[in-house]
């Protein structure tokens, strides 16, 4: 039988250095997974004795974008940058959920990200009690850079990140200073969903979210591994 419309085409992220490209399948995201973000958005940070469990939420894989380059979004007048570190999925996981070795070894790369944030949608949708869906997962709203393999970042929690408009440091953080590193995510992500193949995770943000405006250049950075430069355009 014919598709009565057409099928969606898979965004595809090059990978560095094997001519390759990895198409998404899913877009999970972390929130309040740095302390001074956290305690920033008002909330109080996860005490790392008794954390709790993550804030998860997605975005449609089709809000990816590879060039950098963001229309200013509908419906708000507030939007935020989110600098992150964003995790590549080479492998299905087995069923059930992971231990931390199987959770690493799902991992194929690591790049670095925007989850950009419509501020004042999220700040509503929070006050009553509703989902972030609108807030968070719109149109263009996840910028990546190209994705470095995994095995080409020696010590992933001895990074930092950042991000720059206009050539002012706005965010920094240490990887060091997640709450949940990497296999944590992976571990707690298995527990709710079949990850696959073609996933994405990012990770959560550092201290320093704010304002992105129309003409604002932008350059988010895995220090030292990899990054990526935008421009939010017109409405
Ligand atoms: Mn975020």
């Amino acid at each position: 039988m014919r598709d009565l419309v057409p099928a969606p085409v898979a965004v595809r992220i090059p990978v560095r250095g094997t001519g390759a490209r990895f198409p998404v399948r899913r877009v999970y995201c972390v929130g309040r997974n740095f302390a001074e973000h956290a305690r920033e958005m008002g909330a109080t940070p996860a005490d790392p004795a008794a954390r709790g469990t993550p804030v998860f939420f997605l975005k449609p894989p089709d809000a990816v974008v590879l060039d950098g380059q963001v229309p200013y979004p509908p419906g708000t007048d507030e939007l935020h940058h989110e600098v992150e570190l964003v995790v590549a999925l080479g492998r299905d996981a087995q069923p059930g959920v992971l231990d931390r070795g199987q959770a690493a070894a799902l991992v194929l790369g690591y790049g670095v990200g925007l989850d950009l944030t419509r501020r004042d949608l999220q700040a509503a949708a929070k006050a009553r009690g509703l989902p972030w869906d609108t807030g968070k997962a719109f149109d263009a709203s996840a910028p990546v850079s190209e994705l470095v393999p995994a095995d080409a970042v020696a010590d992933l929690r001895g990074l930092t990140l950042s991000l720059d408009v206009h050539g002012e440091r706005r965010q920094h953080g240490r990887l060091a200073d997640l709450v949940w590193d990497v296999p944590d995510i992976l571990v707690e992500l298995s527990r709710l969903y079949a990850l696959r193949a073609g996933d994405l995770v990012f990770m959560g943000t550092p201290a320093g979210v704010g304002p992105l405006r129309p003409g604002d250049d932008w350059r988010a950075s895995l220090d030292g591994v990899v990054e990526v430069h935008g421009r939010v355009l017109a409405r």
